[in-house]
């Protein structure tokens, strides 16, 4: 299959650093993807910690291949990334956003966090500024509040990180380190670079009322994100007890399953108006 193709490749590619030559079809149908309109972004719900109530949306792509079905982002993501596609996929994933947009402007309140995922290889190329400002052209004026998500990874040896990170910021995009506790030196980071969010990771979550050995490590990321004044999204959260761990610790927003799945638009809308009904 496709799937197994591409990892398959990954492998090859990792194991012998050489870039694939006889696999080169899964890059030519992201592309043919792209064209015939195989994306769709999800968004799911983020909520405000203390009264539940949605806070913003976190933009997931979507690939829905012809023959092979739905294939996850983490495959076709980091496929793309190996064969040089990041960018042209990023900047499709705007295009979507922006159509989504014209719809969800008219839905969701005014001050929406929305927040999209960036990859490093991405934020550091030249078109990096270019692209961002090209689809802020093309997004509503003065309804949604942007966050870029971005992994540890966009740091390590990235001597420009900072300057990009404090051109986002004048241009009022707001930071958030994802995935954060799965990579290394992660606290060094913190300290060296202005993030606004720290999204800790599902893998944490998931090990709460599990390990007795991970809430010392959490209550310490914690306490350092609350020193640093970070705001703290926890996610993968799917169980009310893990919702009440993570309140009682102080983490201000949620985002997981026990709220919401990723939703198509229409859905997202559907769901801001029950919460809005409670
Ligand atoms: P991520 O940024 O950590 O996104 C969160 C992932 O966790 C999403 O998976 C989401 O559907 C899933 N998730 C959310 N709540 C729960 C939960 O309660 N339980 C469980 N088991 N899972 C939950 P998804 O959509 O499959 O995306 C996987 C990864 O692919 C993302 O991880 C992100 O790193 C990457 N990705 C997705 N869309 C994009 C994109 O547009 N651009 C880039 N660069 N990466 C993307
Ligand atoms: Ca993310
Ligand atoms: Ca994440
Ligand atoms: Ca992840």
């Amino acid at each position: 299959t496709l799937l197994t193709g591409i990892l398959f490749s990954l492998l090859i590619s990792a194991l012998s650093g050489l870039l694939l030559t006889r696999h080169q079809r899964p890059g030519k149908e992201i592309m043919q993807g792209i064209k015939r309109g195989q994306f769709h972004v999800e968004y799911q719900p983020l909520v405000t910690a203390h009264d539940g109530q949605p806070y913003g949306v976190e933009a997931l792509l979507r690939w829905t291949h012809p023959t092979e079905g739905m294939i996850p982002p983490d495959a076709f993501i980091s496929y793309a990334e190996a064969q040089n596609l990041i960018i042209p996929l990023t900047q499709h994933l705007f295009t979507l956003v922006a159509r989504d947009a014209q719809f969800l402007c008219k839905q969701l309140p005014r001050g929406t966090r929305l927040s999209l995922n960036l990859s490093p290889l991405h934020l550091a190329s030249e078109s990096f500024r270019r692209d961002v400002q090209a689809w802020i052209n093309i997004m509503p004026t003065d309804h949604f509040n942007y966050v870029f998500e971005i992994t540890e990874r966009s740091m390590v040896g990235e001597k420009s990180a900072g300057e990009i990170f404090a051109w986002l910021h004048e241009n009022n995009f707001k930071i958030a380190i994802d995935d954060f506790g799965t990579g290394h030196s992660a606290l060094i980071y913190l300290e060296k670079y202005p993030f606004d969010y720290l999204k800790i990771d599902r893998g944490f979550v998931q090990s709460i009322g599990t390990e007795t050995v991970t809430s010392p490590v959490l209550d310490a990321v914690l306490l350092l994100a609350k020193k640093l004044n970070l705001k703290t999204v926890a996610e993968g959260v799917e169980t009310g007890d893990q919702a009440a761990w993570l309140v009682n610790r102080g983490v201000t927003h949620l985002q997981g399953y026990l709220f919401s799945r990723p939703l198509r638009p229409e859905n997202l809308v559907s769901y801001y108006q029950r919460q809005r009904a409670l």
